[in-house]
């Protein structure tokens, strides 16, 4: 940008601020002239996991021991799942905020942002930097429709663009309506979206995908990405890789 589309740029953002304030999605401060979505102090807080440098972490170990309980004597020896998320989900400091604003408030540009975060540290990572497909975990018609988007699809877009994987929005279908997953106990969501999910009927796994990264808003019990996990599994061998990641963590 030359010297006088950056002022152009930086005067229309001042005009707009003053008749439409931007305000830090963690924290409701004003944002300054060069803050984008969080405040500077908000960002530099941000409670990293740092778990996609971390080959096993607390939310991979929930996740595969989801899988230990699946396994049985005749099933294949699958590998240790990894899985990454960019924060832990918190009250403190209105963290819990990001990715509401995402999933509910139709704030699209603040999950680019942070899938954008996200996408620097997998990138970073040697273990992701291998990934040539990426599916989110769908919502069913319905919601999606009364919606107007998946935001797990809107993370899944970012991903692929920087991992420069393919990214397959429809590969998976949400085949029934689930309840909401908000007041159930961990049992009860794993029952409720066990076998909620599938391939879309005649979708194919590209041949040469040798590891998927399976991506969702928030990694709550697991339940959701391992219900999906199946799906995928069930799709491809064993010698083909499935990761995880989210833009968050509940703790
Ligand atoms: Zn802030």
């Amino acid at each position: 940008m030359n010297n006088f589309s950056f002022d152009v740029a930086r005067t229309a953002t001042a005009l707009l601020d003053l008749f439409l304030p931007r305000a830090c999605i963690a924290c409701g401060r004003p944002l300054g002239l060069f803050e984008r979505h969080m405040c500077l102090f908000c960002l530099a807080d941000l409670p990293r996991t740092g778990y996609a440098f971390q080959p096993r972490n607390g939310m991979a170990d929930r996740f595969n021991a989801l899988l230990q309980d699946d396994f049985s004597e005749d099933s294949p020896i699958l590998p240790y799942v990894r899985c990454a998320a960019l924060f832990y989900y918190r009250g403190e400091g209105g963290y819990n905020r990001l990715t509401q604003r995402l999933k509910y408030h139709a704030d699209l540009a603040a999950g680019r942002f942070l899938s954008r975060l996200l996408a620097d540290d997998l990138a970073a990572s040697s273990w992701y930097a291998g990934v040539d497909l990426v599916v989110p975990v769908p919502l069913h018609w319905f919601r999606r429709l009364s919606r107007g988007y998946n935001q797990a699809a809107v993370i899944a877009s970012v991903l692929g663009g920087r991992l420069g994987a393919l990214v397959r929005p429809h590969l998976l279908v949400r085949s029934r309506r689930t309840a909401s997953q908000t007041r159930l106990t961990p049992e009860e969501r794993a029952a409720n979206v066990r076998t909620a999910f599938r391939l879309r009927r005649g979708a194919r796994l590209p041949a040469e995908v040798r590891h998927i990264l399976l991506v969702d808003d928030v990694f709550t019990t697991g339940a959701t990405l391992y219900a999906c996990y199946r799906a995928l599994r069930s799709a491809c061998g064993p010698d083909v890789r499935i990761s995880i990641a989210t833009l968050a963590c509940v703790t």
